[in-house]
C-alpha cells in the first residue's frame, strides 16, 4: 500500500502545477518576452494604472484584453446640429469658436462653456469642475460631443458630454459605438477605452487558439478581429459575433479543462475495490425495504466504478429523501469487507450524528467498526453493541491502524491530525457546502487516491452539469421511494397568520409535529469560512429564532411544547434537541437553517418558513424536503412580507416546481450561474458562466473539445490552446 497522505492534504493539497508558462508563441510583440501573457505591470502604457487595474483584477495583458465591455452605447449616427433636441442623445461634429471658464457665484463650481459650430448652426457645452479641460478643448479645434441635450441658462447645451478632438484618424469615445466597461474609482470606461486601443495595437496578431474547421463549423471571427470587435464594434452584428466567438472559446476551454482532468486522473492509481455479488446482497437483506429502480441503477454505476484501478470521481444527485444516505452505507460497507477505510463527510454536525445513527442501524449485523468524529464529539460503535466515547488520541490511532473502517464526521475529519491508514473511499455529502474547489484539489499529486463520490440534494442543471461539473460522472436519482406523499405548499401572506397558527394547532393535536425555520442574516454558506464571521453569523441566527422561540412559547402555543435549534447551541444540547424532536417529545422545534439538509423525522408533517423570501429556491426547495418523509400528508408554509410580485412568483415556482431539476434551471435563470454555483467556481471567467445556459452552444463546445483532445491527448500541437486551458486550471484552483 502506497503512502497515504492526511485527508486534509488530500482535499486541500496545493497545486502543483503551479508556475508560468513555457513554450509561450509571441504575440506579435517582439521586444524583449512580452506576450499576452506578461504582467501587466511590464507594458508601459498602463504603468500610471496599474493599482486601479489590479482592482479590476487585471493581472496580465490577456486579463486586460478580456476585460469585456458589460454594454454599448450607440453615439454612431451624426447628427446637426440644427436637428438637436432638448431631451435626446446626439452626437455632433463641428468646430470650436469660443472658450469660456468663470465661477458660478451661486454655487462653488468652476464651469466651462464652449461653443461648437456646424454648417447648421451652433450649440453651447457645458462642463462642471473640469477646468482642466480648456488646455484640450481650444479655439480652432474640431471636436465630437456626444451627450444629452438639456437646459443651461435658459438655452439648450450639452451637459457634460463625451468630448473627443478630432485626429482624423477615427474616433475612439464618441461618433461610434464605444464600449462601457466595469470600472473602478480612478479607471473609468474613457480611460480603459484608452488602454485597449493602444493594447489592441500592440498585440495586434495574438495566436488563434481555436482550430479553423471548428471555427468555420460554428461560424465565429478569429481571435484579432474578435478582439477588435468585441471592444470597438463596427455595428451591433459584429458585437454578437465577437460574443459569441467568446461565449465558445471560454466553454470550449472549460471543457478542454474537464476533458485533461478526466483524463489526468484516469491516469491515477486508486485502490480496486472487489465487489462480490452474493456479499452485495446480503448487505442489501439487512434493509428494511428494497431499493428503489433508481436506487439500484446509481448503486450499480458506483460499484463498477470503485472495481477500476483509478479513481471514481462521481456525483449522486437525488431529492431529498430519494435514499442517497443508503447507498452510501453499502458501498461503505463493501469497502470495509475489502478492508479500506471510509471517510463520509457531512455539513453539520447534527447531520453526521444522525448518519452515524443510521449507519448504525445497517451495520448491526455487520462486524465492521465505525466511528463519529465532530470537533464535539467522538465515539466508536462496534457491532458488538457496544458503544464508547474515547478520547481523541485513541480515536485517532484507532484510524491510523486501519482499526475503524468507517468515520463519518464534519469538516473536523481533514484536520491535519486525522490520518488513515487505508483510505479508499471519500463520500461527502452536499458537496455545495464543502466546495467544488476543494474536490478539485483532491486529486492533486497523490499515488493512491481513493474513489471519491460526493452526494447532493440540489439538482444541478443540465447545463451546468456537463460544463461547471463536467469532469464529473453524474449520477441520478429521480425517484422517491413509493411510499412518499406529495406535500401540499402554500404562501402565507401576513392576514392569515393566525388561520396558520389554527391549522398547525390542529394538526399537532393529530400526534404530528411542526419545524418553524426563521432566516439567518448573514448567508455563510461555506463552513471553511473564517471562525469571526461564523461567531458574527450564528449570533444574528440566535436573535432571530430566540425572539420566534419566545412568541411562540409564550403567546401562540402556551401549553405546547416548544424547543429551539441554532448553531450556537452546545453539540450535546443540539442532540438533546434533536433527540427530543425525534422521539415525538417536541411539538414544534424552532431552528434555524441548521435543520436545512438531512434530517430524517417522519412524523413531522409541518415545514413553517419565516421570511421565505429571505432564502434561494434551492434552499427552500431542501426545507419542504424535511417532512413528507412518513406515511401523513405534509404542508409547507412560506411565510413573507413582502408584497413584490417578482418575490411571489420566485415562491410560487416551488408550489408549481414538479421536481426538483426543474426548479433548479429557474433557480440558475433568476440569480445566475455565480449565485448558483457559489463562490467557490468564481475562476470561471463570466462570459463562461453566461453561456451556460446556451445550451446549443455548451453543447458545440463539449463536441468540439472532445474532437480535439481525442486527436490531440496532451494538445501538444496547440501550445497557445494548451497554456490557455492550463490559466483556467490554474484560476479556478486559486482561492
Ligand atoms: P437522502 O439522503 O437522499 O435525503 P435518505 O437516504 O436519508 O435520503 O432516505 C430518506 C428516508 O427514506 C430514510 O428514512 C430511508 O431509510 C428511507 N429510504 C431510503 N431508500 C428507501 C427505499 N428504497 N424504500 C423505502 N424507504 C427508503
Ligand atoms: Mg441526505
Amino acid at each position: 500500500m502506497a503512502e497515504q497522505l492526511p485527508l486534509k492534504q488530500l482535499v486541500l493539497g496545493s497545486n502543483p502545477n503551479g508556475g508560468t508558462f513555457n513554450n509561450l508563441a509571441y504575440a506579435g510583440y517582439n521586444c524583449h518576452m512580452i506576450n499576452i501573457y506578461s504582467p501587466i505591470s511590464e507594458i508601459t502604457f498602463a504603468k500610471i494604472f496599474l493599482p486601479k487595474l489590479k482592482k479590476l483584477g487585471v493581472e496580465t495583458v490577456k486579463d486586460l484584453l478580456w476585460h469585456f465591455p458589460y454594454r454599448y452605447e450607440d453615439f454612431s449616427h451624426l447628427e446637426k446640429i440644427e436637428n438637436l433636441k432638448i431631451g435626446e442623445e446626439a452626437t455632433i461634429k463641428g468646430e470650436i469658436t469660443n472658450v469660456n471658464v468663470h465661477r458660478s457665484w451661486k454655487r462653488h463650481f468652476v464651469i466651462l462653456e464652449i461653443l461648437v459650430n456646424d454648417e447648421t448652426g451652433s450649440v453651447k457645452a457645458v462642463w462642471f469642475n473640469q477646468p482642466y479641460l480648456k488646455n484640450i478643448l481650444k479655439p480652432g479645434k474640431i471636436v465630437y460631443l456626444s451627450g444629452k441635450i438639456s437646459i443651461h441658462n435658459n438655452k439648450s447645451a450639452f451637459s457634460n458630454p463625451i468630448y473627443e478632438i478630432d485626429n482624423k484618424k477615427g474616433t475612439t469615445h464618441t461618433a461610434r459605438i464605444i464600449p462601457i466597461y466595469p470600472e473602478t474609482k480612478g479607471l473609468t470606461s474613457r480611460g480603459i477605452r484608452y488602454l485597449m486601443e493602444k493594447a489592441l495595437k500592440e498585440f495586434e496578431k495574438i495566436p488563434e487558439i481555436i482550430p479553423e474547421p471548428i471555427r468555420k463549423k460554428i461560424n465565429i471571427p478569429g481571435i484579432n478581429k474578435a478582439l477588435n470587435q468585441i471592444h470597438f464594434p463596427e455595428n451591433k452584428e459584429s458585437i454578437k459575433k465577437a460574443k459569441k466567438r467568446f461565449s465558445f472559446e471560454s466553454l470550449f476551454i472549460l471543457q478542454l479543462s474537464n476533458f485533461q482532468k478526466r483524463y489526468t486522473l484516469s491516469k491515477e492509481k486508486a485502490p480496486v475495490i472487489k465487489v462480490d455479488e452474493k456479499k452485495v446482497k446480503k448487505i442489501k437483506g439487512y434493509l428494511p425495504f428494497k431499493l428503489t429502480k433508481d436506487q439500484k441503477k446509481v448503486l450499480d454505476e458506483i460499484l463498477n466504478d470503485i472495481q477500476k484501478d483509478y479513481p471514481m470521481n462521481r456525483l449522486l444527485q437525488g431529492d431529498v429523501g430519494s435514499g442517497k444516505t443508503v447507498i452510501a452505507a453499502i458501498i461503505s460497507i463493501i469497502a470495509a469487507q475489502n478492508d479500506f477505510q471510509t471517510a463520509f463527510m457531512a455539513p453539520t454536525e447534527i447531520l453526521a450524528q444522525q448518519h452515524y445513527e443510521t449507519f448504525k442501524k445497517f451495520f448491526e449485523e455487520t462486524d465492521i467498526g465505525i466511528a463519529l468524529l465532530t470537533s464535539d464529539e467522538l465515539k466508536i460503535f462496534f457491532s458488538n453493541g457496544l458503544e464508547s466515547n474515547p478520547n481523541k488520541k485513541t480515536l485517532l490511532e484507532k484510524i491510523k491502524k486501519n482499526n475503524i473502517k468507517i468515520v463519518i464526521g464534519t469538516h473536523a475529519l481533514i484536520q491535519k491530525n486525522v490520518t488513515f491508514s487505508k483510505l479508499g473511499l471519500v463520500i461527502i455529502d452536499e458537496q455545495h457546502r464543502f466546495g467544488v474547489e476543494q474536490r478539485a484539489k483532491l486529486t492533486k499529486n497523490i499515488k493512491l487516491l481513493p474513489h471519491f463520490l460526493s452526494m447532493t440534494a440540489t439538482p444541478i442543471p443540465r447545463t451546468l452539469a456537463i460544463t461547471a461539473f463536467g469532469d464529473l460522472n453524474i449520477s441520478l436519482i429521480t425517484e422517491l421511494p413509493k411510499n412518499r406523499k406529495p406535500i401540499t405548499t402554500k404562501i402565507v401572506p401576513p392576514s392569515n397568520r393566525k388561520k396558520a397558527y389554527q391549522f398547525i394547532r390542529q394538526e399537532i393535536k393529530k400526534g404530528r409535529q411542526a419545524f418553524v425555520i426563521c432566516p439567518r442574516i448573514e448567508p455563510s454558506e461555506n463552513n471553511t469560512e473564517k471562525s469571526e464571521d461564523k461567531r458574527k453569523t450564528a449570533w444574528d441566527d440566535v436573535k432571530a429564532v430566540k425572539e420566534e422561540y419566545k412568541k411562540l412559547s409564550q403567546k401562540v402555543f402556551p401549553n405546547l411544547k416548544v424547543e429551539m435549534l441554532h448553531g450556537k447551541l452546545k453539540s450535546e444540547e443540539k442532540e438533546k434537541v434533536m433527540k427530543g424532536f425525534a422521539e415525538g417529545k417536541t411539538n414544534i422545534l424552532v431552528s434555524t437553517s441548521v435543520v436545512e439538509i438531512g434530517i430524517d423525522i417522519p412524523n413531522a408533517t409541518i415545514m413553517m418558513i419565516e421570511g421565505a423570501d429571505r432564502f434561494g429556491l434551492a434552499q427552500l426547495y431542501q426545507f419542504k424536503g424535511r417532512v413528507g418523509r412518513g406515511e401523513h400528508q405534509s404542508y409547507c408554509l412560506l411565510f413573507s412580507d413582502s408584497n413584490s410580485p417578482q418575490i411571489k412568483n420566485r415562491m410560487w415556482s416551488i408550489i408549481k416546481a414538479k421536481n426538483g431539476f426543474e426548479l433548479a434551471e429557474k433557480d440558475l435563470k433568476l440569480r445566475g450561474p455565480g449565485e448558483f454555483l457559489g463562490k467557490s467556481q468564481t475562476g470561471i471567467p463570466d462570459i463562461a458562466m453566461e453561456s451556460f445556459q446556451n445550451l446549443k452552444l455548451v453543447k458545440e463546445s463539449c463536441e468540439a473539445a472532445k474532437e480535439t483532445i481525442k486527436k490531440d491527448r496532451q494538445l501538444e500541437n496547440h501550445l497557445e490552446l494548451k497554456n490557455r486551458v492550463k490559466e483556467l486550471g490554474e484560476k479556478i484552483h486559486r482561492e
